[in-house]
């Protein structure tokens, strides 16, 4: 057997660390030259959002003997809709760094993995597919499972983010529901130690939201950051991305080729989640040609993930600021309270995504 990897990411190095423990050698290609050059952005896995799994990274550790490191433990998000503030708190996740440093998951990755990466690699998809018997795509986007018509465009976002100084709760994150600076979307706020943190805004590309201004918008949230915050915020780096891809694969292996983390759709519509799913299909993608487990199968979970997580979103976009406001005011209570906890529980199997889109369907506007 001989595998192609491209793409040195998280799912690609998943894959690559899985079939190595197994003794099966892939060559993975990265277009950069090196591993996680792109720019540096505090990033969380959310433990609720992912039952039955109580710990993601512990559950990878554990069951895969890949290791993980977050910075923070999250036990608190604060979510803002125009008027109203609400939280939910518990044990809920991990917040983690990702690009060009030192302790990024992919640095982080890459170390754990001993065999060979070629980079700066200019070669397509079909050139590795007739040098090598199976071919993972591991890109990170979803222009080649586009560009091989394996992929269901559910929408595309416009990203706008920034490094800030200031004084923080690394162990709060922040999300704002507000039209007015994200429209049809969010921004949020991710610690990555008490000192620093990375803010960004992040809205679907309608024809409405694109005729928006999207620095009147980013001064509007960094003002409204500052405020909220009670302090002025010092800008340390910026980046911004433009028709980010979300969407699902319409199958995740064809023949002999897999489709992994973003090329697969491992990101969720609702909120952008994407890490561990994107982990879990590098690793599921190896077990496949290990002979373990079917690919189709293990994906299936995930894909309903991503249906329920698409419709959370739309059903989202149609909510106006009252509404928002409702719902946000209604999380701080002994009914939510006894929600999380229940998620937390060690038995329960509790699907917070089935649970919400269930929840949120009479909102949903197609
Ligand atoms: C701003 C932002 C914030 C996010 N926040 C979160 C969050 O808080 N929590 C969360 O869970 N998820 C988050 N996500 C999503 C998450 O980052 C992705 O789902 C995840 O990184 C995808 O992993 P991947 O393996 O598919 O791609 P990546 O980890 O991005 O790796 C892709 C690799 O492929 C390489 N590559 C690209 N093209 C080629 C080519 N032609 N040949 C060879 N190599 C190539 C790239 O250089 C890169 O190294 C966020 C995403 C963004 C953009």
């Amino acid at each position: 057997m001989k595998v192609a990897i491209m793409g040195a990411g998280l799912s690609g190095l998943s894959c690559a660390i899985t079939l190595e423990k197994q003794r099966i050698h892939p060559v993975v290609f990265e277009k950069r030259n090196r591993v996680g050059d792109r720019f540096v952005n505090a990033e969380a896995v959310f433990n609720i959002l992912n039952k039955p799994y109580n710990n993601c990274l512990e559950y990878i550790k554990n069951e895969y003997g890949i290791e993980f490191k977050g910075i923070n433990d999250i036990n608190r998000v604060n979510f803002h809709s125009k008027n109203e503030v609400g939280s939910i708190k518990g044990n809920l996740g991990k917040s983690n760094i990702r690009g060009r440093q030192k302790d990024s998951f992919e640095e982080q990755l890459r170390k754990q993995y001993k065999g060979e990466i070629i980079y700066n690699s200019q070669y397509s998809y079909e050139e590795l597919a007739k040098e090598f018997t199976h071919v993972v795509l591991a890109t990170g986007d979803g222009a080649y499972s586009i560009k091989l018509n394996n992929y269901t465009i559910g929408l595309t976002a416009t990203l706008k983010g920034a490094t800030v100084e200031g004084n923080f709760d690394d162990n709060l994150i922040s999300i704002w529901f507000n039209h007015e600076f994200a429209p049809k979307g969010y921004a949020y706020i991710i610690p990555y130690s008490d000192k620093e943190a990375n803010i960004v805004i992040s809205y679907p590309d309608y024809t409405e939201t694109k005729e928006r201004d999207l620095n009147y918008m980013w001064n509007s949230f960094y003002n409204k950051i500052c405020n909220d915050m009670k302090q002025s915020l010092k800008i340390t780096d910026r980046f911004e991305i433009t028709r980010y891809i979300i969407g699902i694969c319409k199958r995740p292996k064809i023949d002999n080729t897999y489709f992994v983390g973003n090329c697969f759709g491992a990101i969720s519509p609702a909120l952008g989640f994407g890490q561990f799913t994107s982990i879990l299909t590098g690793i599921y993608a190896a077990e496949d040609m290990i002979g373990l487990k079917k690919y189709e199968e293990q994906t299936k979970v995930l894909i309903e993930n991503y249906n329920n997580s698409l419709l959370i979103r739309k059903a989202l976009e149609s909510l106006s600021d009252n509404q928002l406001d409702f719902m946000i005011k209604n999380l701080d209570n002994k009914i939510t309270d006894k929600l999380i906890d229940k998620i937390h529980s060690d038995e329960t199997e509790f699907d917070l995504l089935k649970w919400a889109s269930y929840v949120l369907k009479p909102f949903y506007v197609v």
